[in-house]
This record gives C-alpha cells, sequence and structure tokens, in this order.
C-alpha cells in the first residue's frame, strides 16, 4: 500500500488521504495523561504497541465535491524534519496549491496549521479561503496563557509561536463560521469544542453516504475504549470528553465511515458500540 496517500469515495465525492509527515509521541503524558499506568500498559499489551512511542501520521484531506475542491488541514509544515511533504504530495497525485479553494483548518495546533503559508510566509494556498471557526481564531490570536494546560513552557511557546505565525498570514483570506453550516454543499461544520476552544469536526454527505471527520476528537483508537482518557494537549478535559462520547454515539448509531487524524494511516473506519464505550475498526 502507498503509505503516503489513500483514494475513496463519499458518494460522489472523491477523497484523498495525503501525508505531510509523521511525529513519534510517548504515550504518556501525549496521548493519556490521567490513565492509570498499569492499566495503561496492560491495554498497549493487549492491542500489541510498543508501549514507549506512538508513531503518528499527519493526514491532510482533499475533497473534491465536482464542485469544489477542499483541503482538510495543513499538516505540520517545516516543524520537523520529518514533515512538509504536503505539497510535494499533491503536486504527485496532479493537485497544485492554486487548486484549492477552501482549506478548513479543524483548530490552531501546530500539525493541523503548520503548512498554511509558504517558505516566504503567504498563503500557500493563494486561491483558498481558509475556514475556521470563530472561536479557535479568536482564543489563537489573543495570546492566550495556556496557564490550563499541563504543558512545560517551551511546549506552550511552540503553540503560542505557531500559531502566530501560522494563522495571522491567512487573515486576509479568512472566513469564520460560528455554527453549524454547511462550508460548501455536502461539508458542514460541526461544533467539538474541547481539544481546543473552538476546535472542529466535519460532516461530508454525497449520495447517501457520510463521512463524519473527528480531527482530534480522539487522537488514539484507545480513546474509543477509555473515552474518560485524556491527553495533556486537550484545553478542557470535560469538554473533551463530553465532545468525544456524542460524537463516537452519533458515528456508532449512523454507521458512518470515520476518519480521525493521528490514527493509524489512512485514519479510516467505523465506531462500534461496546458497551458504554466504543471500538476502532479501521477499513
Ligand atoms: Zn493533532
Amino acid at each position: 500500500m502507498n503509505t503516503e496517500t489513500y483514494r475513496f469515495k463519499v458518494g460522489t465525492f472523491k477523497c484523498l488521504v495525503v501525508i505531510d509527515g509523521t511525529h513519534a509521541y510517548p504515550y504518556v503524558p501525549a496521548w493519556f495523561i490521567n490513565a492509570p499506568k498499569e492499566r495503561l500498559e496492560q491495554v498497549l499489551r493487549e492491542h500489541n504497541l510498543d508501549p514507549e512511542q506512538y508513531v503518528s501520521p499527519y493526514p491532510s484531506l482533499v475533497i473534491n465535491t465536482g464542485q469544489h475542491r477542499v483541503l482538510v488541514d495543513t499538516g505540520a509544515g517545516s516543524m520537523e524534519p520529518t514533515t512538509g511533504r504536503l505539497i510535494p504530495n499533491l503536486q504527485a497525485e496532479g493537485i497544485s496549491p492554486e487548486d484549492i479553494e477552501t482549506v478548513i483548518l479543524t483548530h490552531g495546533h501546530p500539525d493541523h496549521i503548520g503548512g498554511n503559508n509558504d517558505s516566504e510566509g503567504k498563503p500557500a494556498f493563494p486561491n483558498a479561503r481558509y475556514v475556521m471557526w470563530k472561536d479557535e481564531w479568536d482564543f489563537w490570536t489573543s495570546s492566550p496563557s495556556l496557564a490550563e494546560l499541563e504543558l512545560d513552557e517551551h511546549l506552550k511557546q511552540l503553540l503560542l509561536t505557531s500559531a502566530q505565525n501560522n494563522l495571522l498570514p491567512v487573515q486576509g483570506q479568512l472566513d469564520l463560521v460560528d455554527h453549524e453550516t454547511a462550508i460548501v454543499p455536502g461539508i458542514r461544520a460541526v461544533t467539538a469544542p474541547g481539544h481546543t476552544p473552538g476546535h472542529m469536526a466535519i460532516a461530508i454527505a454525497s449520495n447517501g453516504e457520510e463521512l463524519l471527520y473527528l480531527s482530534d476528537v480522539v487522537l488514539h483508537p484507545i480513546h474509543l475504549e477509555r473515552p474518560d482518557w485524556y491527553a495533556v494537549f486537550d484545553f478542557a478535559p470535560e469538554q473533551t470528553v463530553t465532545t468525544r462520547r456524542r460524537l463516537l454515539q452519533q458515528a456508532a448509531t449512523e454507521k458512518a465511515l470515520v476518519h480521525a487524524f493521528h490514527f493509524p494511516f489512512p485514519g479510516l473506519g467505523r465506531v462500534i458500540q461496546k458497551g458504554d464505550a466504543w471500538q476502532w475498526q479501521p477499513v
């Protein structure tokens, strides 16, 4: 399998998952800050997972609706030597940055907005409107203290600098949403706060088929089985868990195809109800 891109369809919409790069995270605290240590070790063993780290892909999603070419999130850009492959990978698929008409930014973390601009600090997608939830834009552009997060100062600074550098240059092409509305026909904004104050999920529907794009509502498949285990990056833990339960319940009831940003590539699967929690079934 090609591990840089993955093609699939939602109804008549042509979708393409495109990798920007990867990053290795320690399970604690990056993914599970409040998980009891022994319980977590046991769950990782049950899943045959490397107990030390999880190598997460950073995928963007291109949706060609026939009328509109939409990109969801822009990867981490030049953040690390292992990231910044989004544009070359798009070009290898015959998509140039000028072709993208809408860039949806699910939230203001560096692994989702890092490719917003080119090396000169100009919007990398010159013809696109950049769409973000209004609360999210207001939060990151208000110089927040991030006092709520248990992150070390270095990482807090990285989040703030990244937001500053990646968001402000696209201000001239910005389109903010503050309610659940169609961004383009067939692609709707879904409110999903908690991971960040204005974190946005997306519902994509065409011809009776649906994709629920969760972005960072869940960060690892284990969050389906342990929805109360949250991550150090989850800004408001209680709200994160409430949003997570609501959208996982919806995905399971509707038997929708789901995409989760940090899940093993290509991040597509279905959510199966299991007791009062869920289970991930990758495609
Ligand atoms: Zn993320």
